[in-house]
Formats: C-alpha cells, sequence, structure tokens
C-alpha cells in the first residue's frame, strides 16, 4: 500500500487478525427483505429507470462526487434477473460519462463491495483531474480526507449528473 503507484499512504498500521465469526452476522435486509432500507424511497434518489436507481448527496465529502448505484427491486447479484442485469454495462458507461461532466474530474471508478447491505448496489466515484495519488482503490478513502466540498458545490455536481444521464432516458430527481 505505501509502494502502489497511488503513493497515498507514508504508512499503514493494521490491526491483529480477530477471530472470525461463523456464522456471519446477516447484512442489511438480508434475514428480512422487509426491512431493506435500499428498496425504500429515498429524497436522495438523484436518477432512476425503468429497473436501476442512483443515490447520492448524503452528505459533503472531499470528492466531487460518490453515487450509489442499485436496483429499484431486492435483488441480489446472485438472484437478480437478466433483464435487470443485461441494463447495468450500458449504465455504468452512461454513469461514467455523465459523472466526467463535471469540471475538472477526469475519470469515473466504480467499486462492488458485498458486506453492508444485501441489496445489490455499485458505488461511483470521482477522481479529480491531476490527483495522481486519488489513482485506484485509495480514491475512496480520499473523500474523508480532502477538505469538505462546499455544500452547493456538492448540489451543482450531483445536478450536472443527473441532468446528463436523463438526457440519455430515465428521469432526474423522481423524488422531489
Ligand atoms: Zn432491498
Amino acid at each position: 500500500m505505501t509502494g502502489g503507484p497511488a503513493k497515498a499512504y507514508e504508512s499503514v498500521a493494521m490491526r491483529p487478525l480477530e477471530p472470525f465469526l461463523i456464522p456471519e452476522k446477516p447484512r442489511g435486509g438480508e434475514a428480512d427483505p422487509s426491512t431493506c432500507r435500499s428498496c425504500r424511497p429515498s429524497e436522495f434518489t438523484i436518477w432512476q429507470d425503468e429497473h436501476w436507481r442512483i443515490d447520492g448527496g448524503w452528505e459533503t465529502g472531499g470528492l466531487p462526487f460518490i453515487g450509489a448505484i442499485q436496483p429499484r427491486e431486492h435483488w441480489l447479484l446472485e438472484d437478480a434477473p437478466v433483464d435487470v442485469l443485461a441494463g447495468l454495462g450500458p449504465l455504468m458507461q452512461r454513469i461514467s460519462e455523465a459523472v466526467k461532466t463535471i469540471p475538472s474530474v477526469a475519470r469515473c471508478h466504480f467499486s462492488r463491495w458485498n458486506d453492508g447491505a444485501a441489496h445489490l448496489h455499485l458505488w461511483a466515484f470521482a477522481r479529480p483531474e491531476g490527483m495522481m495519488q486519488g489513482r485506484g482503490a485509495v480514491l475512496s478513502y480520499w473523500d474523508g480526507m480532502l477538505t469538505e466540498m462546499p455544500e452547493q458545490m456538492m448540489h451543482e455536481h450531483i445536478e450536472i449528473v443527473a441532468e446528463a444521464l436523463a438526457a440519455g432516458g430515465g428521469q432526474a430527481f423522481p423524488n422531489r
């Protein structure tokens, strides 16, 4: 981590490895999908279409944009229908292009972690142009380290992404 291409870490201190927990604690919405928070309509939904929605703007951070991408219905990666999954590839392309329309954003990175909510979700992160220390997975950690954007700027960036997406179909801010 200290020697990777991003050169973002001076040093890293891992905690000692704890005993494994088996069976694991259920993820959000896993034991009872009726309690799944990702299934509920949200004021933070910035765009949606028939199958997918994108949320953002929960709090200001240091990165120009972070979005959560998830199917509108309660699907896991393991059981999502092919017609839902088939829309994800083209949508990722559209999100990447939309995020890069934010001024001074060079790239859009995606991650898919699988431990918080059971409901299938991915993350999109905007990397500022020229930020060589933000290359790769370390970008997500920079969000809490960089100076926070002004709230108005965060909303401007969300508007840019939502409108760029809606220009290709779907609806910006469906819950406003
Ligand atoms: Zn759900």
